[in-house]
């Protein structure tokens, strides 16, 4: 063995010695020790929202036993307890999508609260009569319809990048898409309906050369491996803390900073502003600008500490337990008669959609529920990926880090239940 394989083999062993196995990290997650119907609880419904450690629960804990005072307002000591880990967790947020800037990191309600903001204020400032919008067909109805509501109002236009049926977008098609009133492309970096992955970096670069800026939505991609907003070079990157371990009612919208200056605010009301008289308000300073009335910082500081649990389980470790675990899943469920997996792209998170024969995703669900096995049935808040395969709804069993192959085994028994069941 020469030096370097034998360094490798000595940091891989010290590697797998710190990292931890499986139960202890099951044990981070107090729910997972649950059972319903009598029955240990399977969760295969991450993609939805996923469950919380130990330490986000007792974050959120902390906050309103020892410093709940309003963020930004008080002079008083809690008050400044408050303030002072609402912008930790917000330079947490910068750091973690490795963003320039902490004025570029604007706290919101979720996905959807950072997109119909986006929607807003974008329009307000950039849109005219007759601009257009590039989405894809591959997009959560939380990437679609603030921007309708957009374009009703402006009078513009959306343009759908088409899929083909492996549920990838068609490169070509997008290309195809672009005209001088094109102003903005907005799309997901994995899909939640299908779990493809995105080819993002491919996009924007395409729409950067024509100087048109693009929004990410990272809602199914933050949480999956390692998202680098400088990398990308994404305008604006949205994501949601209770899919990444984080608390609900808490999001993120990054913009870069010259965006962020130019568009205007979409909500007023207090600490957004500098001054106010009745003639005119100037407005505060980014991102403060965008953060009107009292924040959910209870949230904002538990997504700090959830981003602070990701990191410290390592994004790579994470990326290849998640990794194995879809290959498992995809083999044990192909091996099944009569079911169909719907998005079967090999750029895909750990998230299989499938049929079976004859049988209602409902029912399916329903059955799947009483033996303890919590997946997602329906149209995932994604009907135009259900219209495209002429469906009306899938089973899905989106997986992450903490789960396990006797998991997937149980789903499997499960599935193959329905069946003999309905035969
Ligand atoms: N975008 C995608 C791709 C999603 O998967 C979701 C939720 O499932 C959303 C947006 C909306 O997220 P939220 O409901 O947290 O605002």
């Amino acid at each position: 063995m020469n030096y370097h394989v034998a360094q490798a083999a000595w940091l891989n062993a010290i590697n797998n010695f710190l990292l931890k196995n499986i139960s202890e990290i099951r044990a981070d997650f107090p729910i997972l020790n649950k059972k319903v119907y009598n029955k240990p609880l399977i969760y295969l419904d991450n993609g939805a929202t996923t469950q919380k450690p130990q330490c986000v629960i007792d974050k959120i804990n902390e906050v309103f036993s020892s410093y709940n005072g309003n963020i930004h307002r008080g002079v008083h000591a809690i008050s400044d307890k408050a303030s002072e880990e609402y912008e930790t967790a917000r330079e947490k947020v910068r750091s973690f999508i490795n963003a320039g800037k902490r004025e570029e990191i604007v706290f919101t309600s979720g996905t959807t609260g950072s997109i119909n903001a986006l929607a807003f204020s974008f329009g307000e400032r950039y849109i005219r009569k007759g601009d257009e919008i590039i989405i894809s067909n591959l997009e959560h109805h939380a990437n679609i319809v603030p921007w309708q509501m957009m374009c009703e109002r402006k009078k513009a236009k959306l343009r759908i990048i088409p899929i083909n049926d492996n549920g990838e977008i068609l490169f070509d098609e997008y290309l195809k898409l672009f005209s001088p009133k094109t102003k903005l492309v907005a799309v997901s970096q994995v899909s939640n309906a299908l779990g493809t992955i995105l080819p993002v970096k491919k996009i924007i670069s395409v729409a950067h050369t024509l100087n048109i800026p693009v929004m990410i939505d990272g809602a199914q991609g933050v949480q999956h491996g390692i998202t680098d907003v400088k990398a990308m070079d994404c305008d604006f990157y949205v994501f949601s803390g209770h899919k990444i371990y984080g608390p609900t009612g808490i999001g993120v919208l990054y913009g870069k900073e010259k965006w962020l200056t130019e568009l205007p605010p979409y909500q007023g009301g207090g600490d957004m502003v500098e001054t106010v008289t009745f003639e005119k308000t100037t407005y505060n300073e980014l991102p403060f600008k965008f953060e009107a009335g009292t924040m959910n910082f209870p949230g904002a500081i538990g997504l700090g500490t959830a981003l602070d649990y990701v990191l410290s389980l390592g994004r790579e470790d994470i990326e290849m337990r998640e990794r194995e675990l879809l290959e498992y899943a995809t083999n044990r469920l192909s091996g099944i008669d009569k079911l169909k997996i719907y998005g079967v792209s090999d750029k895909k998170i750990s998230t299989i959609s499938f049929l079976l024969k004859d049988i209602h995703q409902y029912d399916t669900g329903m059955i799947l529920d009483k033996l303890g096995i919590a997946v997602r049935t329906g149209t995932h808040c994604a009907q135009p990926v259900m219209d495209r395969f002429g469906i009306d709804g899938t089973v899905r069993a989106s997986m992450c880090f903490y789960n396990t192959k006797e998991e997937i085994d149980v789903l499997g028994t499960g599935i193959e239940k329905v069946i003999s069941m309905f035969s």
